[in-house]
Protein backbone atom coordinates (compact mmCIF):
# COMPACT_ATOMS: atom_id res chain seq x y z
CA UNK A 1 0.00 0.00 0.00
CA UNK A 2 1.28 2.96 -1.19
CA UNK A 3 0.34 6.95 0.15
CA UNK A 4 0.87 10.20 -1.50
CA UNK A 5 3.66 12.23 -0.62
CA UNK A 6 2.65 15.37 -0.62
CA UNK A 7 -0.99 14.85 0.23
CA UNK A 8 -1.16 11.57 1.91
CA UNK A 9 -4.15 10.14 0.26
CA UNK A 10 -4.32 6.22 0.07
CA UNK A 11 -2.88 4.86 -3.47
CA UNK A 12 -3.98 1.65 -5.96
CA UNK A 13 -1.05 -0.20 -7.21
CA UNK A 14 -3.01 1.52 -10.60
CA UNK A 15 -2.22 5.07 -9.89
CA UNK A 16 0.41 6.77 -11.63
CA UNK A 17 0.00 9.59 -10.00
CA UNK A 18 -2.01 11.05 -6.97
CA UNK A 19 -5.98 11.45 -8.59
CA UNK A 20 -6.39 14.20 -5.63
CA UNK A 21 -3.31 16.29 -5.94
CA UNK A 22 -1.68 14.80 -9.10
CA UNK A 23 1.86 14.49 -7.79
CA UNK A 24 3.71 11.34 -8.83
CA UNK A 25 3.71 8.35 -6.84
CA UNK A 26 6.70 6.67 -6.78
CA UNK A 27 7.32 3.64 -4.98
CA UNK A 28 10.39 1.40 -5.58
CA UNK A 29 8.91 -1.41 -3.60
CA UNK A 30 5.41 -0.93 -4.96
CA UNK A 31 6.33 -0.60 -8.69
CA UNK A 32 3.05 0.47 -10.78
CA UNK A 33 1.64 -2.24 -12.31
CA UNK A 34 -0.28 -1.10 -15.52
CA UNK A 35 -3.16 -3.99 -15.87
CA UNK A 36 -4.70 -3.33 -12.47
CA UNK A 37 -8.19 -2.15 -12.21
CA UNK A 38 -8.37 0.91 -11.14
CA UNK A 39 -10.69 2.21 -8.17
CA UNK A 40 -12.89 4.43 -10.18
CA UNK A 41 -14.22 4.85 -13.55
CA UNK A 42 -11.76 6.76 -16.27
CA UNK A 43 -14.56 9.39 -17.22
CA UNK A 44 -17.78 10.60 -16.01
CA UNK A 45 -20.63 9.56 -17.84
CA UNK A 46 -22.01 12.93 -20.04
CA UNK A 47 -25.44 11.06 -20.59
CA UNK A 48 -26.08 11.08 -16.69
CA UNK A 49 -24.99 14.81 -16.23
CA UNK A 50 -27.33 15.75 -18.98
CA UNK A 51 -29.94 13.94 -17.73
CA UNK A 52 -29.44 15.74 -14.34
CA UNK A 53 -29.45 19.04 -16.24
CA UNK A 54 -33.18 17.88 -17.96
CA UNK A 55 -33.79 16.93 -14.45
CA UNK A 56 -33.38 20.10 -12.58
CA UNK A 57 -35.03 22.09 -15.68
CA UNK A 58 -38.13 20.44 -15.04
CA UNK A 59 -38.07 20.90 -11.20
CA UNK A 60 -37.55 24.65 -11.73
CA UNK A 61 -40.54 24.51 -14.72
CA UNK A 62 -42.47 23.10 -12.54
CA UNK A 63 -41.89 25.64 -9.76
CA UNK A 64 -42.18 28.19 -11.99
CA UNK A 65 -45.79 27.30 -13.55
CA UNK A 66 -47.15 26.69 -10.31
CA UNK A 67 -47.77 30.08 -9.58
CA UNK A 68 -48.80 31.12 -12.87
CA UNK A 69 -51.86 28.57 -13.33
CA UNK A 70 -52.31 28.87 -9.27
CA UNK A 71 -52.72 32.74 -9.84
CA UNK A 72 -54.74 32.31 -13.32
CA UNK A 73 -57.02 29.46 -11.99
CA UNK A 74 -58.36 32.40 -9.30
CA UNK A 75 -58.62 34.60 -11.27
CA UNK A 76 -60.90 33.20 -13.82
CA UNK A 77 -63.17 31.28 -11.38
CA UNK A 78 -63.50 34.97 -8.93
CA UNK A 79 -63.60 37.02 -12.61
CA UNK A 80 -64.27 35.37 -15.44
CA UNK A 81 -61.27 36.98 -16.96
CA UNK A 82 -57.38 36.25 -16.05
CA UNK A 83 -57.38 39.95 -14.28
CA UNK A 84 -53.52 40.56 -12.33
CA UNK A 85 -53.12 36.69 -12.68
CA UNK A 86 -51.64 37.91 -16.26
CA UNK A 87 -49.17 39.46 -15.18
CA UNK A 88 -47.91 36.72 -12.90
CA UNK A 89 -47.87 34.65 -15.14
CA UNK A 90 -46.03 36.62 -18.18
CA UNK A 91 -43.38 37.13 -15.22
CA UNK A 92 -43.41 33.71 -14.58
CA UNK A 93 -42.56 32.94 -18.35
CA UNK A 94 -39.78 36.00 -18.64
CA UNK A 95 -38.38 34.34 -15.25
CA UNK A 96 -38.52 30.63 -17.16
CA UNK A 97 -36.94 32.30 -20.47
CA UNK A 98 -33.44 33.31 -17.92
CA UNK A 99 -33.32 30.14 -16.16
CA UNK A 100 -34.60 27.03 -17.66
CA UNK A 101 -32.25 27.26 -21.05
CA UNK A 102 -29.09 27.17 -18.98
CA UNK A 103 -30.14 23.56 -18.05
CA UNK A 104 -31.01 23.07 -21.63
CA UNK A 105 -28.08 23.59 -23.79
CA UNK A 106 -25.35 21.24 -24.43
CA UNK A 107 -22.77 23.73 -25.06
CA UNK A 108 -23.39 26.53 -22.64
CA UNK A 109 -22.24 29.68 -24.18
CA UNK A 110 -22.33 33.66 -23.23
CA UNK A 111 -24.58 34.12 -26.27
CA UNK A 112 -27.14 31.39 -25.81
CA UNK A 113 -27.00 32.17 -22.13
CA UNK A 114 -28.74 35.71 -22.97
CA UNK A 115 -30.55 35.35 -25.97
CA UNK A 116 -33.85 33.69 -25.30
CA UNK A 117 -34.13 36.08 -22.16
CA UNK A 118 -33.13 39.34 -24.12
CA UNK A 119 -36.10 38.07 -26.49
CA UNK A 120 -38.56 36.90 -24.14
CA UNK A 121 -37.87 40.40 -21.99
CA UNK A 122 -39.02 42.09 -25.60
CA UNK A 123 -41.76 39.37 -25.74
CA UNK A 124 -42.85 40.64 -21.79
CA UNK A 125 -42.59 44.27 -22.47
CA UNK A 126 -45.17 44.20 -25.49
CA UNK A 127 -47.16 42.39 -23.70
CA UNK A 128 -47.33 44.65 -21.01
CA UNK A 129 -48.48 47.10 -23.30
CA UNK A 130 -50.96 45.19 -24.53
CA UNK A 131 -52.27 45.15 -20.88
CA UNK A 132 -51.49 49.15 -20.76
CA UNK A 133 -51.68 50.83 -24.50
CA UNK A 134 -50.33 54.29 -23.88
CA UNK A 135 -48.66 55.90 -26.61
CA UNK A 136 -47.44 53.34 -28.33
CA UNK A 137 -44.34 53.02 -25.35
CA UNK A 138 -43.40 49.91 -26.63
CA UNK A 139 -41.88 50.37 -29.65
CA UNK A 140 -40.68 54.34 -29.06
CA UNK A 141 -39.21 53.60 -25.86
CA UNK A 142 -39.05 50.42 -24.74
CA UNK A 143 -37.82 48.35 -27.14
CA UNK A 144 -35.25 50.65 -28.67
CA UNK A 145 -33.69 50.44 -25.03
CA UNK A 146 -34.06 46.67 -24.81
CA UNK A 147 -32.21 46.91 -28.48
CA UNK A 148 -29.33 49.12 -27.38
CA UNK A 149 -28.43 47.55 -23.76
CA UNK A 150 -28.61 44.21 -25.20
CA UNK A 151 -26.43 44.72 -27.96
CA UNK A 152 -23.95 46.48 -25.69
CA UNK A 153 -24.10 43.19 -22.93
CA UNK A 154 -24.09 41.11 -26.04
CA UNK A 155 -20.89 42.80 -27.50
CA UNK A 156 -19.03 42.92 -24.23
CA UNK A 157 -20.20 39.48 -22.69
CA UNK A 158 -18.79 38.07 -26.28
CA UNK A 159 -15.60 39.58 -26.70
CA UNK A 160 -14.87 38.72 -22.91
CA UNK A 161 -15.78 34.82 -23.26
CA UNK A 162 -13.10 35.29 -26.30
CA UNK A 163 -10.76 36.67 -24.32
CA UNK A 164 -10.74 39.43 -26.67
CA UNK A 165 -11.66 42.25 -24.21
CA UNK A 166 -9.43 41.83 -20.23
CA UNK A 167 -9.11 43.58 -17.15
CA UNK A 168 -8.96 48.05 -17.50
CA UNK A 169 -10.18 47.05 -21.35
CA UNK A 170 -13.10 45.44 -20.54
CA UNK A 171 -13.95 48.43 -17.84
CA UNK A 172 -13.47 51.01 -20.47
CA UNK A 173 -15.79 49.40 -22.70
CA UNK A 174 -18.45 49.43 -20.40
CA UNK A 175 -18.28 52.64 -19.64
CA UNK A 176 -18.23 54.06 -22.61
CA UNK A 177 -21.63 51.53 -23.21
CA UNK A 178 -23.08 53.45 -20.17
CA UNK A 179 -22.12 56.98 -21.11
CA UNK A 180 -24.16 55.76 -24.98
CA UNK A 181 -27.04 54.22 -22.86
CA UNK A 182 -27.53 57.18 -20.22
CA UNK A 183 -27.78 59.45 -23.29
CA UNK A 184 -30.24 57.37 -25.28
CA UNK A 185 -32.27 57.24 -21.86
CA UNK A 186 -32.59 60.57 -22.51
CA UNK A 187 -33.37 61.23 -25.99
CA UNK A 188 -36.21 58.23 -26.06
CA UNK A 189 -37.95 59.48 -23.20
CA UNK A 190 -37.95 63.03 -24.04
CA UNK A 191 -38.92 62.44 -27.58
CA UNK A 192 -41.99 60.01 -26.43
CA UNK A 193 -42.75 62.56 -23.60
CA UNK A 194 -42.41 65.77 -25.79
CA UNK A 195 -41.50 65.20 -28.87
CA UNK A 196 -38.34 67.31 -29.31
CA UNK A 197 -34.26 66.27 -27.87
CA UNK A 198 -31.96 68.68 -25.83
CA UNK A 199 -29.00 67.15 -24.76
CA UNK A 200 -29.31 67.94 -20.60
CA UNK A 201 -28.99 65.71 -17.63
CA UNK A 202 -27.82 62.65 -19.57
CA UNK A 203 -24.36 64.33 -20.07
CA UNK A 204 -23.73 64.53 -16.14
CA UNK A 205 -23.99 61.02 -16.33
CA UNK A 206 -22.13 60.46 -19.33
CA UNK A 207 -19.38 62.87 -19.08
CA UNK A 208 -18.01 61.15 -15.93
CA UNK A 209 -18.43 57.66 -17.62
CA UNK A 210 -16.63 58.86 -20.64
CA UNK A 211 -13.64 60.26 -18.70
CA UNK A 212 -13.40 57.00 -16.97
CA UNK A 213 -13.46 54.99 -19.96
CA UNK A 214 -10.99 57.34 -21.19
CA UNK A 215 -8.89 56.74 -18.06
CA UNK A 216 -9.18 53.21 -18.19
CA UNK A 217 -8.07 52.55 -21.48
CA UNK A 218 -5.02 54.50 -20.14
CA UNK A 219 -4.25 52.51 -17.73
CA UNK A 220 -4.94 49.71 -19.40
CA UNK A 221 -2.22 50.70 -22.65
CA UNK A 222 0.65 51.30 -20.21
CA UNK A 223 2.92 48.54 -18.25
CA UNK A 224 4.03 51.09 -15.26
CA UNK A 225 0.02 52.96 -14.68
CA UNK A 226 -0.99 49.26 -14.90
CA UNK A 227 1.32 47.95 -12.22
CA UNK A 228 0.80 50.99 -10.12
CA UNK A 229 -3.11 50.75 -10.31
CA UNK A 230 -2.70 47.14 -9.57
CA UNK A 231 -0.56 47.72 -6.42
CA UNK A 232 -2.90 50.24 -5.23
CA UNK A 233 -5.98 48.21 -5.21
CA UNK A 234 -3.95 44.93 -4.18
CA UNK A 235 -4.42 42.98 -7.34
ZN1 LIG B 1 -1.76 13.61 -3.43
Amino acid sequence: MSYCVNCGVELEQSERVCPLCGVESINPKQPRRENEPRPYPERLDPINARLNKRFAATIISIAIAFPAILTLVINFIYKGSAGWGAYVASSMVLLWFFIVPLFLWNRLNFLKAVLPGIFALALYLRFIEYLHPGKGWFFRLALPLVALISLFVVMIGFLIERRILKSYYTAAAVFAALAIIVIAVEYLSEIYAFGAFKLEWSLYAAIPSLAAAALSLAVGRRRSWRDRVNRRIHI
